[in-house]
């Protein structure tokens, strides 16, 4: 296509200054015209080309945010790392393991348990463990909380250990509702989580 506009440019120029004057301006006019369609092709097809270009990156941007946001997911990752659920959901009983490299968070202290009883399979290189304070919501060392098990009060995955942030608050939930033993974090054994989960 440009080819052949630079070949009807090549001999109208010829032709140009072959004919007579009045001849010669008719020419030029068709000459300029020619250049001007010529350029207008080449800027046209630029622009094509701009717009492709941009249309790529712009796509190449949209994939590697999506691949950022993969990469984000994967760092911190919100579900339960032992039953799958969204551990986001359960606010009043969340817990987080914060290791070497990331947190790992649980739906519940019972999970978080599980998996970190767990010696073979279990979280590494543990920094500290975060659980949430039944009474005031807020989170707390899960090595020195207090954790009453049995009550009548069910976390996301139904009987768990409940955690309190020191031994009054821990007698008072258990009078409260109807807890059977207070133990501490060291006290958990797989023993104890298999009564909570057989008592549903
Ligand atoms: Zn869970």
């Amino acid at each position: 296509m440009r080819a052949f506009f630079y070949t009807t440019l090549g001999s109208s120029f010829v032709v140009l200054f072959t004919r007579n004057s009045t001849i010669m301006i008719k020419r030029f006019v068709i000459y300029i015209t020619l250049v001007a369609v010529v350029m207008a092709c080449q800027s046209g097809s630029n622009k094509e080309n701009q717009t492709s270009t941009d249309t790529t990156s712009h796509k190449e941007h949209k994939h590697s945010h999506k691949g950022k946001t993969n990469t984000n997911n994967s760092e911190e990752n919100f579900d339960c790392r032992h039953c799958g659920m969204p551990s986001q959901e359960y606010p009043k009983w969340k817990a987080k393991i914060v290791t070497e490299t990331g947190n790992i968070w649980y739906c519940s202290p019972r999970c978080m348990f599980i998996s970190i009883l767990n010696k073979e399979k279990g979280p590494k290189g543990v920094k500290s463990i975060e659980v949430i304070s039944y009474y005031d919501t807020k989170p707390i060392d899960a090595q020195t909380a207090f954790y009453v098990t049995g009550s009548d009060v069910l976390g996301p995955m139904g009987h768990d250990l409940v955690p309190l942030k020191d031994k009054a608050a821990a007698e008072d939930f258990k009078n409260e509702h109807k807890g059977q033993t207070i133990v501490t974090f060291k006290d958990v054994n797989m023993k104890i989580i298999q009564e909570l989960v057989n008592k549903q």
